[in-house]
């Protein structure tokens, strides 16, 4: 199959030559990878009518709920969401039930994944085993199945030696370690973050702290093995100071934030409004601040999306009872493209890396990119004209989402995957 994808703005952000000013031009796809020329006619040629072509996105963080809480999402629909949204390669974390802690369930994502054909998935293996915290999980024998990362994501890694013993392992498997940093025994109990509005509410607080000192915690340990670590959802202008820090110093920490944590403060939590309550809990207007210079300055490497499904009944609850989490795929890149490109806050091109290139590194993939010889992952965007999201519209089984309604700018209109097209 040969595709020609002209007359677009082509951006791709792994050249610094582009600069931010796209250029105006065209893809070409020939079995399933990027090509100068292609060998013969193309089989379809794509007008892309001015719109962008960008490479496809990638998250490094997302929950599919499969196996075991397919009534949320599965790996279908939540594969076909990530199209929808935009994205091509997905990285999913292993707090499904069972746990994906040994390498059949990585083998079952793989295969399940690959038949649906609508993302690359990359399943994240348990850094212990049921994320018990307790002892290491079959690392090896996941890293041979295919996991491209371990996490106990959904929960902290408790213990400072099985962190380290972790980052030791992962190391020889050439693995990312990607931490949840949250002290239980600050945050335990807690529903939303701790200040006014959990004061005004009446509901308990997670104090920033909570999240900030397992933050200097897993700092520390790089800094002391030499090894890699990469911190998730960052929330908050503790943890941005620490990393800062860190890195200036050499220390080899990334890490990643949500649209959420620099879109939403904890003002949205007003009125017991369940769809903002996540975890880490949204912050005060001053983090949502930090989270934004710590994009700005490259302290926050990544945005992903945090993918996290939840049934209606799940959200339709008293806010103590309430799960966390928001359905991420269908919003990242209108919410990323409207709050911080359009506002000027980000390059187009800075904040492209943060949803390609960067992430594509963290995983240790060759992806990211529109280069001769990638595999052939676009996204044909509009950047130009207002949509209206409509959580009703979306892909996913869920709906769980603060933005429905909210007028955004840059929408993904067709993604193609390793030269499909997964979504038009
Ligand atoms: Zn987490």
């Amino acid at each position: 199959m040969r595709i020609a994808l002209t007359n677009g703005l082509v951006v791709d952000p792994i050249s610094a030559e582009t600069g931010t000013q796209p250029v105006t031009g065209s893809v070409l796809i020939e079995n399933e990878k990027f090509v100068d020329k292609l060998s013969g006619p193309a089989d379809r040629t794509i007008d892309a009518g001015g719109l962008h072509i960008l490479p496809g996105l990638i998250d490094a963080h997302c929950h599919l709920r499969d196996p075991g809480q397919e009534y949320k999402e599965d790996i279908i629909s939540g594969s076909k969401s990530a199209a929808q949204g935009g994205f091509t390669t997905i990285a999913c974390m292993p707090n499904t039930k069972p746990v994906c802690d040994h390498a059949a369930l990585v083998s079952y994502m793989r295969e399940k994944a690959a038949r649906a054909g609508f993302a690359r998935v990359l399943p994240i293996g348990a850094v212990s085993k049921g994320q018990q915290g307790r002892e290491l999980a079959e690392i090896g024998l996941m890293a041979e199945a295919g996991i491209v990362a371990i996490s106990d994501d959904g929960s902290p890694v408790a213990t400072a030696d099985l962190m380290r013993k972790a980052m030791l392992y992962a190391s020889h498997f050439n693995l990312a370690v990607i931490s949840h940093c949250e002290d239980l025994s600050l945050a335990g109990g807690g529903q939303m973050n701790e200040g006014i509005w959990s004061t005004i509410l009446g509901l308990k607080g997670i104090p920033s702290a909570a999240e900030s000192v397992m933050v200097a915690r897993d700092c520390q340990l790089a800094e002391y093995t030499g090894l890699p670590v990469h911190i998730a959802h960052v929330s908050c202008r503790a943890s941005i100071r620490i990393i800062r820090e860190a890195k200036a110093r050499g220390v080899a920490v990334t890490a990643e934030t949500c649209p959420h944590y620099f879109v939403l403060s904890e003002d949205a939590c007003q009125g017991f409004n369940t769809q903002a309550k996540m975890n880490p809990p949204l912050r005060t207007p001053d983090d949502v601040q930090a989270v934004i210079e710590g994009l700005q300055d490259g302290t926050i490497d990544i945005i992903a999306t945090d993918h996290a499904p939840h049934h209606e009944d799940e959200k339709a609850c008293e806010f103590a009872l309430a799960s966390n989490g928001i359905v991420g795929f269908e919003t990242a890149f209108g919410l990323g493209y409207t709050l911080l490109v359009k506002t000027g806050l980000l390059s187009l091109n800075h904040w492209l890396q943060t949803m390609t290139t960067r992430p594509a590194r963290l995983l240790r993939q060759p992806l990211g990119t529109l280069q001769p010889g990638s595999s052939a992952d676009v996204v044909l965007a509009d950047l130009n004209n207002p949509w209206t999201f409509d959580r009703n519209q979306m892909a996913s089984k869920s709906r769980n989402t603060p933005f429905h309604g909210m007028e955004l700018f840059g929408r993904p209109l067709m993604t193609i995957c390793e030269g499909r097209i997964t979504y038009d």
